[in-house]
């Protein structure tokens, strides 16, 4: 009998070919994937930006195809797209407000005229900070400049705020990325709200201060009198009474250990996280001090990480920086606290939303391949996607008692890694694996082949699979067929690419990005569901795809 099946079949296809009649495209590696639709990419993109690029893509190129997805999302249906970009920022979802910035300010300029104004009513939502506040203008004036929408919703946003709160925006952040508030107060030229709003604009465009300052503006009065300050005593004394964040100390008062120390009495948590080195370098953070404890209790409070949105990403950053004794860019030295690192290493885990466990047996396998070592993960230095996915599995195995680890290299190798271990360990080991070719299919093949029950498969990867002779979607249908088990397949993108393993078409596959504090839950929410009793009744499996 003429072999046809050899040459033709939709039950094993090699990777570098397509499976006849699915929807796959051929992706950067030479091999197919699936495409994933334009709102998966718009979460991609604001979860993990597109700074620093990836193995297959630089930074420009990603950060161009993203923006044409985000466009597109904008055309199909902007006030989702707002909500989307609005919820994602606000519930503190990503490691970096950026993307969500760049987002809204083409929702804003490139919008429909709804779309346009959904976006200018969700700025101060998106744009919590000054500092936001003029990275949106910075992004918008790129897409073409200002419209009376624009200068209506940036004017808001300052009179918008209770005077003591605009009061602290204004002194903590008076400029960004060549924009002032007193560029964007003369560009938008808001009509005061208050007489207390009045002074303070005044006081942003022209340095001026009324004669009798109001209670409102005292901290501004403060800052002015910080700007002449020679003494630790002077500087001390003016933080302690008005509470005045470090942007508004001089530079050379910022050496000193007690600056620090009452600095930290209301260090907001991000500013906490980003200052550990300098107040170890400093003598205030050391073993024992009572800084320290205090630097400690921080870090535990889990409500308190959470109302603050810090990102498990800011977290990761700071233990591999923090850990390593030395800063990024050389700038000096330190030696780190012991209960300092723990601490981080516990705060990670807890940044992540609380997960209730689906308590199924897990299967987590990670990409270790030549290009997830490439690019990084929001920009971060130093983190990689194959070095962040390891970081990202753990809290999946914090979670689930039942999971086993593998990586594939060259075949597959089992990890034995635990979340008890130290995060760093674990990134250290494996940054330094040996590389292999793409198979994200093996897995589901090394399941079959030792008879394993796996009723949840996660892969972390960028999806740019090309070195096997059977497709993951060919393999995971194989492997419910063998074992009778409804596995299901959740894929955890690394990378704001547009490729992704999972069948769009098979119920039993998710796509979910890396490094969202949400992803966690969803993957454990995914992996409870059970099939329904009807589709059960069907002939042959419950999740068995089309192709
Ligand atoms: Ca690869």
């Amino acid at each position: 009998m003429f072999n046809i099946r050899k040459w033709f079949s939709t039950s094993k296809t090699p990777q570098s070919e397509p499976i006849p009649g699915s929807t796959q495209v051929p992706n950067s590696a030479g091999g197919y994937s699936f495409e994933v639709n334009d709102w998966m990419r718009l979460d991609r993109f604001l979860i993990l930006g597109t700074e620093g690029g990836s193995y297959y893509a630089t930074e420009q190129k990603l950060t161009r195809e993203s923006a044409e997805a985000v466009l597109r999302c904008i055309q199909a249906d902007g006030s989702r797209a707002v909500a989307c970009i609005a919820r994602i920022s606000k519930e503190g979802r990503a490691a970096k407000n950026d993307p969500a910035i760049f987002a809204l300010a083409m929702a804003a300029k490139l919008g429909d005229e709804a779309t346009r104004k959904a976006a200018g009513q969700a700025l101060p939502e998106v744009c919590r900070t000054g500092t936001h506040l003029m990275h949106f203008a910075e992004f918008a004036e790129g897409f073409g400049g200002w419209g009376r929408g624009l200068r209506g919703a940036v004017g808001r946003w300052y009179n918008d705020k209770p005077a003591s709160e605009l009061a602290y925006q204004l002194v903590k952040y008076q400029s960004r990325d060549g924009w002032s508030n007193r560029d964007l107060l003369r560009l938008s030229h808001p009509k005061a709200k208050t007489p207390d709003h009045q002074a303070l604009f005044a006081w942003a465009t022209r340095g001026s201060l009324p004669a009798e300052v109001p209670s409102a503006l005292a901290i501004v009065e403060a800052v002015e009198r910080a700007k002449k300050a020679t003494t630790v005593n002077e500087i001390v004394a003016l933080i302690r009474t008005h509470d005045l964040p470090r942007e508004c100390v001089p530079t050379q008062l910022l050496t000193h250990a007690p600056v620090w120390e009452a600095l930290l009495e209301r260090m907001p948590f991000t500013a906490l996280i980003r200052n550990l080195a300098t107040m170890t370098r400093v003598g205030l953070l050391a073993p024992m001090a009572p800084a320290t404890a205090e630097v400690v209790r921080r870090l535990e409070d889990e409500a308190g990480l959470i109302k603050a949105r810090v990102h498990p990403v800011q977290v990761l950053a700071a233990l591999m920086t923090y850990k390593s004794g030395k800063g990024v860019r050389g700038n000096g030295s330190w030696s780190p606290v012991a209960a300092v690192v723990d601490a981080l290493d516990a705060a990670f885990y807890k940044a992540f939303r609380a997960v209730e466990p689906s308590n199924t047996k897990t299967l987590l396998a990670l990409d270790v391949s030549g290009s997830m070592s490439g690019g990084t993960v929001a920009g971060v230095p130093g983190l990689t996607p194959r070095v962040a996915s390891s970081a990202m599995a753990l809290v999946t195995a914090a979670t689930e008692k039942q999971h086993g680890f593998v990586a594939f290299t060259n075949g597959l190798t089992e990890l034995d890694i635990s979340p008890r271990q130290r995060l760093d360990d674990i990134c250290a080991r494996t940054a330094a694996m040996p590389f292999g070719g793409t198979d994200c299919a093996l897995p589901m093949l090394w399941a079959k082949e030792r008879k394993l029950e796996v009723e949840t498969f996660i892969v972390y990867t960028d999806s740019e699979t090309w070195a096997g002779k059977i497709h993951p979607v060919q393999a995971l249908a194989d492997y419910r067929r063998e074992s009778g088990l409804p596995a299901k397949l959740i894929v955890v993108g690394m990378t704001a690419n547009k490729f992704s393993i999972a069948d769009p078409k098979d119920a039993g596959m998710l796509d979910v990005v890396g490094f969202d504090t949400a992803s966690p839950a969803l993957i454990a929410d995914f992996s409870r569901l059970r099939p329904s009793p009807r589709r059960k009744e069907q002939k042959g499996h419950p999740y068995r795809g089309e192709v």
